[in-house]
């Protein structure tokens, strides 16, 4: 993470963090840190790890801090009427998150569709509004459901399909051990859960190849 992205304000906190959320407590993670270090067996004060509780505790608190995002700032200005009422899709976001059981990585690719009613938001937002849930502990089903409940309201959508295709850090090196599996998870909402149709055509589409792919 780059070094300016730290500020000092008697705590440490992360850039970007909202004034109306607490900053993740970077000096306490420290020292948990350490302590996790020498309950692994680990000599904390060794060279290679002298440096390690502050970048496990920055990174941390970076990885997090979606707790600390404001939807409605985010969203402040980039709503926009309009007549269009055609599906809108905003596919292969990537997004990377933190499983709530293990504090492991799962990581992937959300894709987001809406029929607007009257209104759309600026396509930008959405990877935004993808991060600030992703950026938090987590479990894939809850993500994918928090993503569709927030367009849905905030737009006040005719419909919202999302789509979260991730493999689990927590799968592939423990556990079951499955490298290539990746799990699903989908939220459809309004027209998308009441008419087949409508399903069809966002999950058709976002099975279509990427821009410029040849298929
Ligand atoms: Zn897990």
């Amino acid at each position: 993470m780059a070094k300016q992205g730290i500020k000092r304000q008697g705590r440490q906190q992360v850039e970007g963090v909202s004034k109306s959320g607490r900053a993740a407590d970077v000096d306490v993670l420290q020292s948990l840190v350490t302590e996790m270090l020498l309950a692994l067996g680990e000599k904390p004060g060794r060279n290679g790890l002298l440096k390690t509780p502050e970048r496990v505790a920055k990174a941390l608190a970076f990885m997090t801090q979606g707790y600390h995002r404001d939807i409605d700032q985010l969203l402040n200005g980039a709503l926009f009427p309009i007549e269009y009422d055609e599906m809108v899709i905003v596919k292969d976001i990537d997004f990377f998150s933190m499983c709530e059981h293990h504090l492991l990585p799962f990581y992937g690719r959300v894709h987001v569709g809406y029929l607007p009613n009257k209104k759309v938001v600026g396509l930008s937002k959405i990877p935004r509004i993808v991060d600030a849930f992703a950026r938090r502990l987590q479990v894939q089903e809850r993500l994918t459901v928090q993503i569709a409940e927030t367009l849905k309201s905030k737009l006040n959508a005719r419909g919202v399909g999302v789509v979260v295709e991730a493999r689990h850090l927590c799968m592939m090196m423990r556990g079951v051990e499955k490298q290539n599996t990746v799990a699903v998870s989908s939220s459809m909402l309004g027209t998308f859960r009441s008419q087949p149709q409508t399903r069809l055509e966002f999950l058709k589409l976002i099975r279509r190849g990427s821009v410029g792919d040849s298929d």
